[in-house]
């Protein structure tokens, strides 16, 4: 039987990524989208050929829930119940940047909600709901296989770095990274390690719009390892992490940033 996992924007850039590196290792996927339907199913039958590719069959279904949204999210978790019957990994990945990019000093509050609603209440409720499968899972003698159930959640280099032009993204960021430790102290004595995955520049969608800015900043030495990151390259992080390649340590942050997060005289 094939391990599952339920990765959230999993239609495309970092959760697309993940996702080829899960298929590839022989796992199930629950791909969630928000209004993306065409990625989302586009990404399903590439995981399906990659798998085959690497001699292994999986199953890959796409469901669309917008994880800010309490009902939706509800709708994900009974989606995966019916079409999987199990649950071993959750990936936290779905998270929007602000729709503009506005200095510290003119912000909204429309766009800080919208922030928080989406890049924290939802991987913090979905965790929630997931965390209790998990534990029904273990209480119903359904043994873990073939690796032990796990949460990991996608936050960013803007967990702890300033950037006055997305003040909100930074502050949700550091807020969900609260999340790691919390759920990997509670649910540590059932088995159940909890790791968050902090990325640097990666190249997607959501990091086109200033691929210029960032081409420059890399070139001149932003990240120790000069190039950007790649889906694939998160992805590889998360399928280790997946396959017990850190079986005695939880509530860890890896970072996947070229070395980012260094400082350096
Ligand atoms: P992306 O290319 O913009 O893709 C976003 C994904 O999230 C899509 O699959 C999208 O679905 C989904 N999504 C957006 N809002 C959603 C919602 N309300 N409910 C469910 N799914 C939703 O972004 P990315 O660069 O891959 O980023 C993925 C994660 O990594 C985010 O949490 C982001 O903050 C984080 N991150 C990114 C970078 C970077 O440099 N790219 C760096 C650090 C951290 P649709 O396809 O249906 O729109």
């Amino acid at each position: 039987m094939n391990p599952v996992a339920i990765i959230t924007g999993g239609s495309r850039g970092i959760g697309r990524g993940i996702a080829f590196e899960l298929a590839r290792a022989g796992w199930d996927l629950a791909l969630n989208y928000a209004g993306n339907r065409a990625a989302a199913e586009q990404t399903r039958g590439e995981c399906i050929s990659l798998a085959q590719r690497a001699g292994k069959a999986v199953q890959a279904e796409v469901c669309q829930a917008d994880i800010g949204v309490g009902a939706d999210r509800q709708r994900l978790i009974a989606f995966a119940r019916a079409k999987f019957g199990r649950l071993d990994l959750l990936v936290n990945n779905a998270g929007v940047a602000p729709e503009v990019r506005a200095d510290l000093l003119e912000a909204t509050e429309a766009s800080f909600d919208r922030l928080m609603r989406i890049n924290v209440k939802g991987p913090y409720f979905l965790t929630q709901l997931a965390a209790r499968w998990m534990l029904e899972q273990s209480a119903a003698g359904m043994p873990p296989a073939p690796f032990s159930r796990k949460i990991v959640t996608i936050s960013s280099i803007s967990a702890y770095t300033a950037s006055v032009n997305r003040g909100d993204y930074c502050v949700a960021k550091a807020a969900v990274s609260m999340l790691t430790p919390l759920f990997a102290t509670r649910l540590a004595e059932h088995g159940i390690n909890v790791y968050e995955v902090r990325p640097g520049i990666i190249e997607t969608d959501m990091t086109a719009p200033v691929k210029e800015k960032y081409d420059r900043l890399i070139h001149e030495g932003l990240t120790p390892i000069q190039r950007w990151g790649r889906p694939e390259d998160v992805g590889k992080a998360v399928a280790a992490i997946a396959q017990d390649a850190l079986p005695f340590s939880t509530g860890e942050v890896i970072n996947v940033d070229g070395g980012f997060h260094l400082r350096r005289l």
